[in-house]
């Protein structure tokens, strides 16, 4: 499956820039690069050292097609951990694809998405784990996304979950030799100490496990919804919302959030409005909870806002509301509930006394003079455990490590039973083999050409 002949891709993004970036991989990528080029030292690039850089000319025969910044790496100091080229170029559409097609004419193949990474997998130069995590390092878009991202390409929980591997691996072989000693009733494997190992490995897993309800939040942005009648408000309160923010980010120029319809960034977390269309549009909120599609988005949220229009407060309509709440208690208990009352420069004093002693937990805001929203994101925040960020622990946001975690932990546990039990060894070796091989799984000891492919194909070209 793998061969070290040439790859090339553009590594930046596609259009035009001040410069692109090309970046050749391969056996020969400096030969064949060197061939080309025509340093302005006079430097012949196949000599150069590794990590140097070089200004000239690259040329298709006579004709030179730009002045470029070659950056050389050797094997095995380089990302993918073979000869890696970096040519730096003037950044038009038009000039990329000249250096691009000069390479794929002088041996090189286009690369396929994420096949540098693969490569740098392959060789050795990071696991698995971390190559999943540059992945989402490229797509973090906010502070707490990147540092999840970031903590993991750095080793993260792999090289702990790696060395409490080659700990069972051991186990394991002590008790297949049992196996071959059967009938004489022998003992290799310590089983106090293998006891002690399985619990340590246990508590980690237990812990990654924990920590990724809030890793596959924060990664994504934690999930709200607002829940209220028509006109109380709602719109107004997320354009507001949005805007501060968005006008945070349009001071960098160049970024544009269009895509991004409903997410906003509070002190580095993100949070995202789910479309709750059946909540904004219904005419009563609890009489529409009762239908499916509203109530499983609603049952996604991390947080609900229940939005009152504060000028149409009414003694029965505060009982009416008092009422919605608690059905809403009883329909998604797990979730967290912040009742808004909005509109807040239409409402007199004695109301909103009234109002305040009636619901436990409330704000009252002008969302159309943008009054409160500072106190509604500091309560947005208060809901978020950043004790996690804060501490150096690991926290998991990828689907696919949380299961392996998961098998992993019942493999464990039927170990333990098993060996609680007495059953025979080779009995726990099954057990044993399956802990195995979830726990390899993450790290990439154990993979198949399927979910290398199904990795990296989601990642950008030129990665
Ligand atoms: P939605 O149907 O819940 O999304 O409500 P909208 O956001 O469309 O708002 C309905 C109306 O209430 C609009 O005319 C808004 O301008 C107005 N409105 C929203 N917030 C406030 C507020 O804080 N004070 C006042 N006086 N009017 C508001």
């Amino acid at each position: 499956m793998y061969t070290e002949e040439p790859i090339i891709a553009l590594s930046t993004p596609s259009g035009a820039g001040a410069i692109a970036v090309i970046r050749i991989s391969g056996k020969d990528a400096v030969a064949i690069v060197a061939k080309q080029f025509k340093a302005a030292s006079g430097a012949d690039l196949a000599a150069v050292k590794s990590h140097t850089i070089h200004l000239g000319g690259l040329y298709d025969g006579d004709r030179m097609i730009d002045e470029v910044l070659v950056s050389v790496f050797i094997a095995p100091r380089s990302y993918t951990g073979e000869n890696v080229v970096e040519i730096s170029c003037h950044g038009s559409p038009y000039i990329q694809q000249e250096i691009l097609q000069l390479f794929l004419k002088k041996g090189c193949r286009i690369a396929k998405a994420g096949e540098f990474t693969l490569r740098a997998f392959v060789n050795g130069k990071m696991d698995l784990s971390q190559a999943e995590a540059v992945a989402d390092l490229i797509a973090s878009e906010n502070a707490a996304s990147h540092q999840i991202a970031l903590q993991q390409m750095r080793g993260g929980y792999s090289s702990e979950i790696k060395d409490l591997r080659e700990q069972m691996i051991h186990f394991a072989s002590m008790i297949t030799l049992e196996l071959d000693f059967s009938g004489e009733d022998v003992e290799f494997a310590d089983r106090t100490e293998f006891y002690a190992l399985l619990d340590k490995l246990s508590e980690l897993l237990k812990k990654l496990i924990d920590s990724f309800a809030m890793g596959n939040v924060l990664k994504k942005g934690i999930p709200i919804a607002i829940a209220g009648r028509p006109n109380v408000g709602k719109s107004t309160l997320l354009n507001a919302l949005l805007k501060e923010d968005k006008a945070i980010v349009s001071e960098i120029a160049g970024t544009t959030r269009d895509a991004i319809e409903d997410e906003m960034v509070i002190e580095g977390i993100g949070f995202r409005f789910i479309d709750t269309a059946g909540i904004r549009e219904t005419t009563d909120v609890v009489e529409h909870i009762g239908i499916q599609k509203t109530r499983e988005k609603m049952a996604k949220a991390r947080i609900i806002l229940y939005m009152l229009d504060g000028s149409k407060l009414t003694d029965s309509r505060l009982e009416e509301a008092v009422e919605e709440l608690s059905e809403l208690a009883a329909t998604y208990p797990e979730i967290p509930r912040l009742t808004l009352v909005n509109k807040k420069d239409l409402m007199d004093e004695p109301m909103q006394q009234k109002a305040s002693e009636k619901f436990e937990d409330v704000l009252f805001l002008s969302a159309k003079e943008g009054k409160g929203l500072k106190a509604l994101e500091e309560r947005l925040l208060s809901f978020v455990n950043r004790g996690l960020l804060t501490n150096n622990d690991p926290i998991v946001s990828n689907t696919r490590h949380f299961e392996a975690l998961n098998n992993a932990l019942e493999a464990v546990g039927k170990i333990k039973e098993g060996m609680e039990a007495e059953v025979p060894s080779d009995l726990v070796s099954i057990d044993i083999n399956q802990a195995l091989y979830h726990l390899g799984e993450i790290t990439g000891e154990i993979s198949s050409d399927d979910l290398l492919g199904n990795i990296f194909s989601n990642f950008c070209i030129g990665k």
